[in-house]
This record gives structure tokens, sequence and C-alpha cells, in this order.
């Protein structure tokens, strides 16, 4: 019998998920639901039912695992652990600073309804976090560099859109191409927060707007990019149509360290993801782990993971014995 994967929430991520689950053999998509009016949203796939979250519970004995595919910033916090006490969950909570606290309030939920959840699955948080701390168990002498990109950033590209004037906006962060070089050559640089990334933004203004204000209000914004080298292009809605309405994304995790007597020899380790679609390759990462779920819930496990928790054979639709032959 197919793994029965609910998606909750459309967006992005949402559609990603319907991706995924069509090139897993062993999923079905049972449903997707929303917050919206249910019959207003047109879906990809045809014959799968569009449901109102407000009647999720009626669904609590035919999906197997629910991926929570809301944003971090307000609706994880609240979906995570009011989701886990009706479904195995699977969320990609990205707050790395409140990961502790989500953690907690999902593991309280799961562990009383005994469901599983897997949280802040994707690749940062998620493969980016596997490939950390493998290098820190392997190298404990040594030193860790994550650079991003280069790939559009959402969250700045939304604060662009804020801004008086603006009407559309795509961020790209992008690694200094000289630090990722001294990393790479083992040569363990110090490298403030503008030595490492730049930001190259692409604005589309409303008629009439002051170019001038908007430069300087983008450029001068504390925490998004006062502290970084930026540059602001504005370029027509056609351009943005036509060279910006993708969402690639990427970047490396080295770790830099040393072994031998004297720490004599040196070793580089590095983890690199290159991705046309971040929200495709996002959700390939998050069905992979709904298929540990699933797994995981079928053993009687309850409570909260993390994918530092998850071995990698519940991840593949292979069995032990093929993975070892295959693939170890
Ligand atoms: P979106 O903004 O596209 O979607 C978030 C929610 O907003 C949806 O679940 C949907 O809920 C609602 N929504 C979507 N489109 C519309 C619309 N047109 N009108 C009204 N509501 C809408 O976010 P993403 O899918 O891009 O990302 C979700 C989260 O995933 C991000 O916050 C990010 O933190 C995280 N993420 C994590 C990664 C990782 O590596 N760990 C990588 C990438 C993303 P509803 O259908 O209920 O209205």
């Amino acid at each position: 019998m197919s793994i029965r994967i609910g998606i909750l929430g459309y967006g992005n991520l949402g559609r990603g998920v319907e991706c995924a689950v069509a090139a897993n053999e062993d999923m079905e998509l049972a449903a997707v639901f929303t917050r919206r009016d249910p019959s207003a949203l047109k879906i990809a796939t045809a014959g799968v039912p569009v449901v109102s979250v407000n009647e999720a519970e009626a669904w609590k004995d035919k999906i197997d695992v629910m991926i929570l595919c809301g944003g971090s910033a307000t609706d994880l916090p609240v979906q995570g652990p009011k989701y886990a006490k009706l479904f195995n969950i699977i969320d990609s909570f990205d707050t790395h600073a409140r990961i502790p606290e989500h953690y907690a309030a999902v593991d309280k939920a799961a562990k009383e309804s005994g469901h599983i959840g897997i949280i802040s699955v994707g690749w940062d948080p998620g493969l980016f976090s596997l490939a950390r701390v493998y290098s820190n168990a392997i190298l404990p002498q040594g030193r860790d560099y994550t650079f991003w990109g280069r790939g559009v950033s959402q969250g700045h590209s939304d604060a662009i859109r804020r801004i008086k004037g603006v009407k559309d906006a795509r961020q790209y962060t992008v690694p200094v191409p000289a630090a990722l070089e001294a990393v790479r050559a083992g040569k363990n640089p110090e490298l403030t927060t503008r030595q490492k990334h730049t930001r190259e933004c692409f604005v589309v203004l409303e008629e009439g707007a002051d170019a001038a204000y908007v430069e300087n209000e983008i450029k001068t914004m504390p925490n998004y990019f006062a502290d970084y080298d930026t540059t602001v292009t504005f370029i027509s809605e056609e351009e943005l149509q036509a060279n910006h309405r993708g969402l690639p994304h990427g970047g490396s995790v080295i770790r830099t360290g040393t072994t031998g007597h004297a720490q004599e020899n040196k070793h580089v380790i590095e983890f690199k993801l290159d991705l046309d679609s971040n929200p495709e390759f996002t959700t390939s990462v998050l069905i992979a782990y709904a298929r540990a779920a699933y797994r995981l819930a079928k053993e009687g496990q309850t409570g909260c993971r993390t994918v530092l928790d998850i071995a990698p054979a519940y991840l593949c639709a292979q069995s032990g014995e093929e993975l070892r032959a295959h693939l170890l």
C-alpha cells in the first residue's frame, strides 16, 4: 500500500510536494488542505480533493503523513503542535534560533497523541545541518563555514517589496569568490559578514517612484542589507518576468580541519548544493523524511525528531539489502 500524503498549505512548497509525491512510486497524494476557500484553489493534480483546514480532523485516519507547508515566521509555530495532535507531520521550520522551542512544542503534542513529527527538514536547516554534524564529529579540530547562493532570498525580496515605490523585486545572495577560494584552499580566513556574501537586488518601480530614495532605503536597511555590499539594478516588469521568475538557490557547507600528532595534515570537507528550484528541491527532501516518519510510526515511535535523529536507511524506498548491495 502506498504512503498517503497530505499537503497543508498550498504555496511554493505545497506545489513542490505535489511534484515530489508524483516522482515517488511508494506515495500517493490523498488531499490538499488550505486556509483559503478550497473551491477557489486550483491545484495541479487532477482528482485530488482540496479541503478546508477546518475539516482536517475528519482525515485523521486517511493520511499517513501530513506535510506542513506554511511559512516559518508565523504559520509553523502554530501548525506544528496543532497538527501533530492529529497526524504524523513533517515541516521545514527554518528560524534556526527558535528550533529548540518549536521542537519542545511539537514533541509534547506528538507524544500525547502518539504521533511522530520531524521538524526543520529541508536543506538549511536539513541537509546542511547533517553536513555540519558529520564534519564536526569527524574533524573535532577545525572550523566551519557556510556560504549561501547564488540564490534568491525570499525574505530579502519581500523586505524590498515593502519599501514605498517598489512594485516588485528579487534579491540574490552571492558568495564572494575570493572568500570561497580561500576557505577551499584550507587557509582558515577570518571573514566578516561583508567579506562572505554580496547582495544583488533587481527592482521594478511603481510609476513616478523616486529611484534614489528606494536605492538608499535598500542599502541602509538594518539586518537585511546595511552589513553587505549591495547593488541595486532597476529593471522593467517584463525583464523581471523573463529573467528572474525562478527560485534558484544553493550553497556550500565547508569544514576545514587538521589531524596528526602535530595537527600537521589538513583536510577539507565540502557539501555543495546547486539548485534550479529551491521549493522543488526542499520538498524532495521533505518527502524522503515523510517516508522515514511513516516507518517510525509503524514501529510505534512517538514524539519529535530532527534530521539529526533519523538513520539514513529510513529515507530510501529501497530495502536494507538493496542499499547494502548498491549504495553502500
Ligand atoms: P509561501 O509563502 O509560498 O506559502 C506559505 C503559505 O502561505 C502557504 O502554505 C499558503 O497557505 C499561503 N499562501 C501561499 N500562496 C498564497 C496566496 N497566493 N494567497 C494567500 N495565501 C497564500 O511559502 P513557501 O512555500 O515558499 O515556504 C514556506 C516556508 O518554508 C518558508 O517560510 C521557509 O521558512 C521554509 N523553507 C525552508 C527551507 C529549508 O531548507 N528548511 C527551504 C525553503 C523554504 P494556505 O494554502 O493555507 O493559504
